[in-house]
């Protein structure tokens, strides 16, 4: 992971996009310091820690989880044990504990790759990760809405989009600095992962950022980017949308959609194959189920392994 300074004031650490669950983290040190966002595991999180007190002597003392998914979040203990008061959206706090958890992931991580089926590719993924020692530790003061926060008298957006990638989606903008901290509002160069939402509020929510023309944008995941990264990723959710509602319209299955969708320019994203978790939220939104619906994961991630090998076969 890489430690960058982007303005006078901000930081961000960033980890090589190599696939699940390398996110990218913030840092403000104005106001006692606030972060945005830790990483999956507690290792990664204490180096980023480490990182973090390289250009501050205090203990940050606000933290900002952008959503609830693990790579966001789980290593939310290490900042509750120094005091950080930890600050997301009420209904981050509500899913944190439906996510799925670490003692299912050691699990996983410990099962028979014969054994895995369709799962194997996404094991393989947390293998790369240490889900030992975490506690959930979900934020505890809890917005419903937009919320500004006053460091110093520098002041922090904190702007609920959501529901758009999960239902408690955050971003922090900082009109004075110029910078944007998206969450898994955007992901950078890399095929997008969208669970609970819609993508009415996906697409709504790229282009609001869009219009605060923002000079540096740090992705929940993909290295830095500005507004030109934000419309790419709004373009690419048009385009498969409109794409998906062709295929569903003509009675085809999700997954003869994906391989009939034409990537073109998003071929290069790294992890195309995730293109079924669009094309099945797609196929939700048109049936009329509502965002909040459980997903079938198993049949999702199913599609993504047959994607994958469709991808190779297919130069
Ligand atoms: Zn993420």
């Amino acid at each position: 992971m890489e430690l960058v300074q982007l303005t006078a004031n901000t930081y961000a650490c960033l980890q090589p996009d190599l696939g699940l669950g390398y996110s990218n983290s913030g840092f403000v040190d104005l106001g006692g310091g606030l972060v945005i966002d830790t990483f999956w595991d507690l290792p990664r999180t204490a180096e980023l820690l480490s990182k973090y007190e390289t250009v501050t002597s205090d203990r940050p003392r606000r933290l900002v989880n952008t959503h609830h998914n693990g790579d966001h979040c789980w290593g939310n203990q290490l900042f509750a044990e120094i005091g950080t008061e930890i600050i997301g959206h009420e209904l981050c706090a509500e899913y944190f504990m439906l996510e799925a958890s670490p003692a299912l992931f050691l699990s996983l991580c410990d099962t028979d790759d014969d054994e895995l089926g369709s799962m194997a590719g996404f094991v393989h993924g947390l293998r790369r990760f240490d889900f030992h020692g975490i506690e959930l530790t979900p934020p505890t003061t809890l917005l419903k809405g937009d919320t500004e926060l006053d460091l110093d008298g520098t002041f922090v957006q904190l702007m609920y989009v959501g529901p758009a990638h999960t239902p408690g989606d955050l971003v922090a903008f900082l009109p004075d600095e110029s910078v944007l901290y998206t969450g898994d509002i955007l992901f950078n160069q890399c095929t997008p992962i969208g669970w609970e939402g819609t993508f009415e509020n996906w697409i709504g929510a790229l282009a609001r950022l869009e219009a605060l023309e923002p000079g540096v944008v740090v992705p929940g995941h993909g290295p830095l980017t500005d507004v030109g990264g934000l419309r790419g990723l709004r373009e690419y959710l048009q385009y498969v949308r409109d794409e998906a509602r062709a295929h569903f319209n003509a009675g085809r299955s999700t997954i003869d959609a994906a391989k009939r969708i034409e990537l073109g320019p998003y071929a290069g994203w790294t992890e195309p194959e995730r293109l079924a978790f669009q094309v099945d939220r797609a196929y939700r939104e048109f049936s009329g189920t509502s965002w909040d619906t459980p997903i079938d994961t198993m049949r999702v991630f199913s599609e993504v392994a047959q994607l994958r090998d469709h991808f190779a076969a297919s130069p």
